[in-house]
């Protein structure tokens, strides 16, 4: 396994499907997790389990979308040590054409996935070049390139993340910062349970089948195949690698033909 021992995480969203696998995972690989959450009662039972089995985890309520509670929470983490590792995992989904989409829901899904990613980087950034670098990993989705069904402002969110990816890489390469983002296809968490719940009630499992037979690979990712990639990627064994999109999504990009 790669190690993360002694370096210090922030985690968006850390507390459920791919930020609850990246957190259990990071810490188990040594690293001491900040999970910055908006479910804060989730993010410390999520904390004190890490903690209950040897790791390090700490819970913090914040909503990523308020740059006034990131830059505290952040300030409030970087006092007591170098930060090494910011993942911007935090997300929310929106279902619409562009029809169908109002001015609210566009707002909504903007200032949690992109402005809540700026929001973390412009609070962490200077502390990661006053301390001699880090990493930072963003999540993206495989909707950013490849045109998904009803997913207009979900899919220009992650677009911008991929965007936000190569300007952080490249703004930043000679202060030691590497920056990357992950994008996966289906992976089943939390958010595509809310999904079928919401918008398929009673043929969920169903809709669930449904959904793992568009993956050419039979299924649905799992939150830790997710995290395994991101382990590598925040990882020294990972130097070299910066300003890059990984996809992962059981051949959906290249092989859906
Ligand atoms: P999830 O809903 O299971 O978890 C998201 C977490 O983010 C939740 O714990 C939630 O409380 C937290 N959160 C939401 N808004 C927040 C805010 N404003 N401030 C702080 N925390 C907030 O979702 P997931 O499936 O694990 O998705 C995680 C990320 O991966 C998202 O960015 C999502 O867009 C992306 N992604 C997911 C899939 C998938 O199929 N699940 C596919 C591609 C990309």
């Amino acid at each position: 396994m790669f190690s993360l021992k002694d370096k210090v995480a922030i985690i968006t969203g850390g507390a459920s499907g791919i930020g609850l696998a990246m957190s259990q995972t990071f810490a188990q690989a040594g690293a001491r997790v900040h999970i910055l959450e908006l479910n804060a009662g989730l993010a410390q039972q999520v904390a004190d389990e890490i903690n209950a089995s040897g790791g390090r985890a700490h819970a913090h309520a914040v909503d990523v979308s308020n740059q006034a509670q990131v830059v505290e929470v952040i300030n409030q983490i970087a006092a007591g040590g170098p930060i090494s590792i910011l993942i911007n995992n935090a997300g929310i989904s929106h279902i619409g054409t562009v029809e169908t989409t109002t001015e609210a829901d566009f707002d909504r899904v903007f200032t949690v996935n992109v402005k809540g990613a700026y929001n973390c980087l412009h609070a962490t950034i200077p502390h990661l070049k006053a301390t001699g670098g880090g990493v930072v990993l963003n999540m993206a989705s495989i909707a950013a390139t490849v045109g998904i069904p009803d997913r207009f402002a979900y899919s220009m969110t992650k677009g911008a993340v991929v965007s936000m990816t190569l300007s952080v890489a490249k703004d930043y390469l000679k202060h030691n910062i590497r920056c990357n983002c992950i994008s996966p296809a289906r992976v089943h968490t939390p958010f595509v349970d809310g999904f079928l719940a919401k918008n398929y009630p009673g043929q969920e499992a169903e809709m669930f089948s449904k959904l793992a037979a568009t993956q050419p690979i039979g299924r649905m990712a799992k939150p830790a195949e997710v995290a395994g990639l991101a382990l590598y990627l925040c990882s020294d064994e990972a130097g070299f690698i910066t300003g890059c999109d990984y996809p992962i999504d059981g051949g959906f990009v290249r092989l859906n033909n």
